[in-house]
């Protein structure tokens, strides 16, 4: 199987680049952060509750956000492997993943990193504000707490998959084909 953690702050590309590369490698997408907003488009109590910690740009609980990858993993037993985007965004959910993977005898392949710095970040989540319909991408106070948050706890995954020897920087500023072709290169010198 080929499982890949597609990792880099909100605004970095993941949901471009993951479209580009479920097609190429005929991969499941999975982002947690896609589900919990189909969740409250749902309007499920799980939905709401997510809700309000997402329109302040906070992460939701470790707990919520495995217990939904464990579901699609289940549902997608027959997939040739995975995009994780948007996920695993703490340590406690890197190690989850593992374990998630080991019950089923795969693990991750690799972790590629978008690599944007923040003001070019600001400037594409507020223009991905004026036609996406997210709230947290409309205000520079959320977004900054998003940057924050990902400062604060997600940065550390990167160290997990370092110590791993799974951790690949990719360039995330450049033409959307640019950069998908840096990311092919990255995961066909590991396949
Ligand atoms: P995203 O679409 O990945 O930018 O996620 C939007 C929001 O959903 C985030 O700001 C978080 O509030 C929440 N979220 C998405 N994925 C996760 C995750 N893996 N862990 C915790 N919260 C998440």
């Amino acid at each position: 199987m080929l499982n890949l953690v597609l990792f880099g702050p909100p605004g970095a590309g993941k949901g471009t680049q993951s479209e580009k590369l479920i097609h190429y490698y005929q991969l499941v997408h999975l982002s947690t952060g896609d589900i919990l907003r189909s969740e409250i488009a749902a309007q499920t109590a799980l939905g709401m509750e997510a809700k309000k910690l997402m329109d302040q740009g906070i992460l939701v609980p470790d707990e919520v956000v495995i217990g939904m990858i464990n579901s699609k993993l289940d549902a997608n037993s027959e997939a040739k492997g995975f995009i994780f985007d948007g996920f695993p965004r703490t340590k406690a959910q890197a190690e989850a993943l593992d374990a998630l993977l080991a019950k089923r005898n795969t693990t991750i392949t690799l972790m590629l990193a978008l690599e944007v710095s923040e003001e070019e970040l600001t400037k594409r989540l507020l223009l991905r504000g004026k036609d996406s319909g997210r709230a947290d991408d409309r205000n520079t106070d959320i977004i900054k707490k998003r940057i924050d948050e990902y400062n604060s706890k997600t940065a550390a995954v990167a160290e997990y998959y370092k110590a791993q020897n799974k951790f690949k920087g990719i360039n995330g500023v450049g033409s959307i084909e640019e950069i998908f072709g840096n990311l092919c290169s990255a995961i066909d010198s590991e396949k």
